[in-house]
Order: structure tokens, then C-alpha cells, then sequence
């Protein structure tokens, strides 16, 4: 069986993001535990905690359905010292929060080298940020998003994941999440069946599925290869429908959130409704 949601908002607290899922009669649903543009937050309460935790309850969403996405201002593998340690502490914040939530994943960009170190060490920085974190945190899972490579953002190649990975100590503490926007715009064609089998047989090779802990769906503004992070509905983009309908079918991506961050928040219960309507359940 398949999880299938959204990103949606947390205005109003933690636990008004898990009624919005409902709404849209997900049975997944991402979201971020403080404002993603700020540095600082207050400290979750207790009062919050235990809201958040009987609307999971009430409206059935077990810690499995859900891929908290951390704040886009943190860089694991910042060139600077101090900025560095600036991001370690805020993801080891959020690790916290997810914890205290009674969640277990936290999705997070891997980083940038700003052009200032070479690609190997900015990979060696960004999974030396993750063994801190696993060291003074527990029970969360860090989920390596791939990234479309804007910039000098790291991230876009599947080896890129598979050389962080490779430095991670507790590897039953490390996953990744694919964004097909992100992988289409990085050199990944979805566009038919055939090249999402090609796509998934790379990834399958280079990372392995064991450590697939999410998917972000989304299609595509932007062209095979350009580079550049623009997401679109779902067929209504550069990808298409196919890929969808092709990742729903296949069983290797049950158990795990999968979550629209595509452009037009009014379709998504459509989008929702269609994704579940091609399920292939647990035959391949
Ligand atoms: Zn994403
Ligand atoms: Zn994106």
C-alpha cells in the first residue's frame, strides 16, 4: 500500500498541518516543524506535542506517514567554520523536534559549497554534519533529498547520495528521498516507461532501495538536465503523467510518505484522489 500527500502548512500549530492532510484525504502528509525561513523557533510545549500527537491519532497517521521537511537556510556543508556549526546546530534542533513530536524522518537539502571547496569535501562536510547530529540525537532518521543541482547545490547525482551515505556511520540512521522534479531536472529522464526503469534501475544500483525513505512528486516547468528547481502539477509539466502513474504502480515505493509539492495546492485532492486510483497494492 502507498502513502500519498502533500506538503502542507503548519500555520496555527503542528497539529493543524495533520487536519489539512486530512482534508485532502491523504494518507501522508509533509511538513515543516518551524517557520523554514528562520534561524530560531521556540521550543515546542507540551501542549503542542500532545495536540499534534492525538490529531495524528485521530485521523490515523502513524510516524511512517509522515516526512518532515527541515529549514532551507541550514547548510551541512557550508565552506565556513562557523556557519557550518550555525547548521549543525539548527538540524540537530530539528532532529529534536521531530523527536519530541514522536516523529521519525527529517527530509533536508544535503548542501552547498558555495564554490568555495571542491565536491568531495563539501560531501565529506555535509555527512560528517550527519554523524553529529546522529551522535547527539535519537530515533530520527536523516533523509538525504536529491536536488534538481542548482547552484552549487550538491545532491543531484545519485552518486552524490551514494558517497554521503558511505560516510555515515549508523547507516540504519540514513535514507534518502527522491524528487522527481529534482532528478528530471538533473539529467534523470521520467518521460516514458522505459526511462523511469532505466532512472530506477541507476538508483537502485548506486544508492539501493533499502535506503529510499521518500518521494517527492512533482513535474517539472523546467527541462531534462537544465538544472534549475521549478515544480509543476502533476501532467502538467516537462515529465508527464507516465512516471507518476509508472512510481505508483510499482511496490517498491510502498510504505513510504510520497508527497506533492506541486504548484497549485487547489488540485490537490485531485492529484491525491488520482495517484491512489493507480496503487498497484502490493503486486508489482
Ligand atoms: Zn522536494
Ligand atoms: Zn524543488
Amino acid at each position: 500500500m502507498k502513502f500519498v500527500g502533500a506538503h502542507v502548512s503548519a500555520a496555527g500549530g503542528a497539529d493543524q498541518a495533520v487536519i489539512r492532510a486530512h482534508e485532502l484525504e491523504a494518507t501522508a502528509f509533509a511538513l515543516f516543524t518551524k517557520n523554514q525561513r528562520q534561524w530560531k523557533a521556540s521550543d515546542l510545549d507540551k501542549g503542542d506535542i500532545e495536540k499534534f500527537q492525538a490529531a495524528c491519532e485521530k485521523y490515523q497517521f502513524s510516524a511512517a506517514q509522515i516526512l518532515p521537511h527541515d529549514s532551507y537556510l541550514i547548510n551541512l556543508g557550508h565552506p565556513v567554520q562557523e556557519a557550518l556549526q550555525k547548521s549543525r546546530d539548527a538540524f540537530i534542533d530539528e532532529m529534536t523536534r521531530c523527536r519530541q513530536l514522536g516523529l521519525t524522518l527529517l527530509n533536508f537539502h544535503p548542501g552547498s559549497h558555495l564554490q568555495q571547496i571542491d565536491e568531495k569535501e563539501c560531501l565529506a562536510r555535509i555527512a560528517e554534519s550527519i554523524n553529529i547530529a546522529l551522535e547527539k540525537t535519537d530515533g530520527v532518521t536523516a533523509v538525504i533529498e536529491n536536488t534538481a543541482g542548482q547552484g552549487s547545490n550538491l545532491g543531484f547525482q545519485f552518486e552524490h547520495l551514494a558517497a554521503i551515505i558511505h560516510q555515515v556511520e549508523d547507516k540504519s540512521r540514513v535514507g534518502v528521498c527522491i524528487d522527481t522534479c529534482h532528478a528530471f531536472a538533473a539529467g534523470y529522464d521520467l518521460r516514458t516507461e522505459e526511462a523511469c526503469e532505466q532512472t530506477f534501475e541507476d538508483f537502485a544500483r548506486i544508492v539501493g532501495f533499502k535506503y529510499l525513505r521518500g518521494m517527492h512528486l512533482n513535474d517539472a516547468k523546467t527541462l531534462l538536465n537544465s538544472r534549475v528547481d521549478r515544480h509543476h502539477s502533476l501532467g502538467e509539466g516537462n515529465i508527464g503523467k507516465t512516471a507518476f502513474a509508472w512510481i505508483m504502480g510499482d511496490q517498491r515505493f510502498n510504505g513510504i510518505p510520497l508527497i506533492l509539492e506541486t504548484v497549485n495546492p487547489a488540485i490537490w485532492p485531485d492529484e491525491i484522489a488520482w495517484l491512489k486510483s493507480m496503487d498497484g497494492g502490493d503486486k508489482k
